[in-house]
């Protein structure tokens, strides 16, 4: 429930709100604990040229094949445009379902493409998943931190979000176990334990291969599932994939992927590989949602995957990614050595700990008149004040000279913030 609930009675609430929205005292309980996503909001800031944005999470695909997609979607919609333009299937064309199987080969994943429903985005299948299994109040786990976007799909179903503990290894499996039993203690119920276990958004390691059957095994005993995010798993800086969680327990997991960042986020097009009777469920809730997913997009992205080199493509995006990953570690080194940061093998984010006494949040006006943006560490925690003293940067959009100058400018930032606040 949100704190706004708590605070104030529903009386007061609905005449502080009546004045600026006449709608108000319409709104269910539910969405008054929505808010604008800390990323969502830096947006139209990090967009001005004269800021080097190491905020967003965009991926960089300057180098998509686009005369050869112009042809695709111009042939596609002259000689098979009255289907690929139609309704189709509220669990997502069976052709695109039998390629995502071939994307998940790499993850040493054998899948059903009846066992999969494919959603607008992973976002929308981390929200249908949240519909289908949470009650107000009901726990979910995720790591400390976790992704901001989960996060904020977990609040507008009232979840109880429960962090628990990450190292530099992914999450620590006896801090689960002891979650675990703690919750329990309160009689509470655990819906789902949400982790990313690859390349981790915003922490930038990953699940270490020894953990990962721990926690699977873990959540087995305790009849805990595990919902297992994984758009980055491909992305790896050397390739090669970590074992999939799925892979250990497939009627415990359910898997999210996500063309996203692999091919293109515009597409709108993720996925969830489930458990056999949890996919039926996942079918009805993407059915009421939107009727069925974008079917256009579906033919377009499994004409691309039939027909182009796709794993080459993504070939290229880790050799983008390994670039602007070494600069970042560079440019840290360089200009912040006393500092502690993540370093990632892969994937799009490094998570950089501030010197004690800095608030990331307070600080953050200054970096943007300085020329440079981040996101709180705030941002990935359900209470939105933990983690102040974390900064998540993104290597993925900028140039390596940007990304160099961005750090150059942070690393002044906190010189200043540091002066003002008597800490040098
Ligand atoms: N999960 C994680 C960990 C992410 O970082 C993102 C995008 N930033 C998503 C899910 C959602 O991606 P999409 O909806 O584009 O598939």
């Amino acid at each position: 429930m949100s704190e706004q609930t708590h605070l104030n009675t529903t009386e007061e609430r609905v005449a502080a709100g009546a004045a600026a929205d006449p709608w108000y005292s319409l709104y269910a309980d539910r969405t008054l604990g929505m808010k604008q996503s800390e990323v969502r909001s830096l947006f139209s800031v990090v967009n001005r040229p004269e800021v080097v944005s190491l905020a967003g999470g965009m991926p960089n695909i300057a180098g998509l094949p686009l005369d050869f997609l112009a042809e695709l979607h111009a042939r596609m919609v002259r000689d098979r445009g009255a289907k690929v333009l139609q309704y189709g299937s509220g669990q997502g064309e069976l052709p695109m379902r039998e390629m995502i199987c071939d994307v998940m080969r790499p993850d040493g994943i054998e899948a059903d493409p009846e066992n999969i429903v494919v959603t607008t985005g992973s976002q929308q299948a981390l929200d249908l998943i949240s519909q289908i299994l949470v009650n107000p109040g009901d726990v979910i786990l995720a790591e400390a931190p976790s992704y901001v976007g989960a996060l904020g799909t977990f609040r507008a179903y009232e979840a109880d979000v429960r962090h628990v503990e990450m190292d530099r290894d992914g999450l620590v499996p006896e801090k689960l176990e002891e979650m675990i039993a703690t919750v329990r203690a309160e009689g509470k119920p655990i819906k789902f334990l949400y982790t990313i276990p690859n390349f981790h958004n915003p922490g930038g390691m990953c699940l270490s291969e020894e953990r990962r059957p721990q926690i699977v095994e873990i959540c087995r005993r305790e009849h805990v599932l595990i919902v297992e995010d994984n758009p980055y798993g491909l992305l790896g800086f050397d390739g090669d994939p970590a074992t999939a969680m799925r892979t250990l327990n497939p009627e415990g997991v359910v898997y999210l992927g996500s063309f996203s960042k692999t091919f293109a986020p515009g597409y709108r097009i993720g996925w969830a590989l489930c458990p056999t009777e949890f996919t039926r469920r996942l079918v009805l809730a993407n059915e009421s949602a939107t009727l069925c997913p974008t079917t256009f997009g579906q033919f377009a992205v499994a004409s691309y995957l039939q027909e182009y080199d796709w794993y080459q493509q993504v070939k290229e995006y880790r050799e983008v990614y390994h670039a602007r990953g070494q600069a970042i570690q560079e440019a840290l080194e360089e200009y912040l050595p006393e500092l502690e940061w993540t370093k990632p093998t892969g994937g799009f984010y490094t998570w950089v700990k501030l010197p004690e006494g800095i608030n990331a949040k307070d600080m953050l006006e200054r970096a943007v008149a300085n020329g440079v943006a981040y996101v709180s560490g705030t941002a990935f925690y359900a209470d939105g004040k933990t983690g102040a003293d974390h900064v998540r940067l993104s290597f993925c959009y900028p140039t390596p000279e940007d990304i160099k100058e961005g750090v150059r400018r942070l690393a002044k930032t906190i010189g200043e913030e540091k002066e003002l606040l008597g800490l040098a």
